[in-house]
């Protein structure tokens, strides 16, 4: 096994004073804005945390005291629109509920503030499309939230793929599995999640096939179960296993679930090789294989903060007016193809979406606006 140190971190990006970052506010308080997000706003080189927005008014005092922001940076979900007075405000991170994320987009573009919406973008192509046209109308960005698209690993698979080192693609197999939906009973629910299993954890292995073959799918397949005895899935889905076929002939084989012990991972089989993504989804310790005939070599690439980097990819677009890598667009592309999903598990029968020819149709432009360094 041999193996290559690849500097992706932005480690040399410019970090810039406090003054000079694009202020955010954050919509929802909860397991991710706490675990992750206030890190990230901490290891960000462009990005600067400027006020909570919350519906537990205590729970956001005692958040900001610990972050060093003041009671008058706390907004309750009433108040937000009072956010349209802090100018050093420019952006607006959603971290709600997906059913949430619509009202919140909405009502930030309206007040002129940028906006990041964690994934799913929303809950239906319908949402997802409003959110995209009140941006649209109002001036502002939309970015979907896919950190998986900015980190180092998935940005080197990316690029082996497309060398054609490994020769043509054949197949991608992708799994994301967990026993219980992480974070709040809300996931659950149908009416906040707007699915199971498929918009939460499934959604990363539909994205990361359409990432790295740059590729839009023409066709879906898929089956759907829940354990009959298990309270848990009475509204939403606890597995999902779909196929998609793409034009280059790559089919992409992915199954999710709510019901199986941790596993996440993405391998791609091609003429020449194989590649292998082990774990593929996980915040830190990602490892990336490719095994040819002739070696089997592992992608050293330094661990960097993924949230970091995703916000600070925002943020220089906030700063330069550059669309996003993954816009709006093209988180509503992935609800179209999950709504597809789920019309295939229901009617038993492939579904037809609309073809679109050549590579990253829905994407902006690149990944990482910011030079980095690569050794
Ligand atoms: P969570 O349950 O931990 O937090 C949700 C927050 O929303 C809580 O603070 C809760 O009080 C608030 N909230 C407001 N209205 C609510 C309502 N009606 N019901 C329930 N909660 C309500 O969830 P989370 O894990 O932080 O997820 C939030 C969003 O982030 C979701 O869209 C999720 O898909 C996304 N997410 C993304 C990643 C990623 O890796 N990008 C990881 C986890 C979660």
């Amino acid at each position: 096994m041999t193996g290559n140190i690849k500097d992706y971190d932005g480690t040399d990006q410019g970090v810039l004073a406090p003054e000079e970052r694009v202020g955010y506010a954050v919509v929802g308080l909860g397991d991710l804005t706490e675990e992750e997000l206030y890190p990230a706003f901490a290891h960000s080189a462009r990005s600067r945390l400027g006020a909570l927005v919350s519906g537990d008014r205590d729970k956001a005092l005692v958040q900001a005291r610990q972050l060093g922001l003041s009671e008058g940076d706390v907004y309750s979900y009433e108040q937000f629109e009072n956010l349209k007075d802090r100018e050093d405000i420019r952006a607006v991170f959603i971290v709600l509920p997906n059913s949430l994320h619509r009202e919140f987009a909405v009502r930030a573009a309206e007040i002129g503030k940028h906006v990041l919406c964690e994934k799913p973008l929303s809950v239906s192509v319908a949402d997802a499309e409003a959110m995209v046209l009140a941006c649209k109308v109002a001036g502002v960005l939309l970015m979907t939230a896919y950190r998986i698209q900015y980190t180092p690993h998935h940005q080197a698979a990316r690029e082996e793929l497309h060398s054609g080192r490994l020769g043509r693609v054949k197949l991608m197999t992708a799994v994301d599995v967990q026993t219980e939906p992480q974070g709040g009973q809300w996931r659950l629910k149908r009416e906040l999640a707007g699915g199971g299993s498929l918009l939460d954890v499934g959604l990363y292995c539909l994205n990361t096939s359409r990432f790295l073959t740059g590729e839009e799918p023409y066709e879906v397949f898929a089956y759907t179960h829940s354990t009959p005895d298990d309270p848990r899935f009475t509204e939403v889905e606890e597995s999902v296993s779909f196929t998609l076929r793409f034009p280059s002939g790559i089919i992409s084989s992915n199954f999710c679930s709510y019901g199986a012990s941790k596993h996440r991972s993405l391998r791609v089989l091609a003429e020449k090789g194989n590649l292998l993504l082990d774990p593929a989804f996980d915040y830190t310790s990602l490892r990336l294989k490719i095994d040819t005939e002739t070696e089997v070599r592992e992608l050293l690439i330094k661990e960097t903060d993924q949230f970091a980097l995703e916000l600070d990819h925002f943020s220089a677009c906030v700063q330069s007016g550059t669309r996003p890598f993954t816009p709006g667009e093209e988180g509503v592309q992935d609800q179209r193809i999950m709504e597809a999903i789920y019309q295939s598990a229901r009617e038993g029968r492939p579904v037809q979406l609309q073809r679109f020819e050549g590579r990253d149709v829905f994407r902006g432009g690149p990944a990482a606006p910011v030079e980095r360094k690569r050794s």
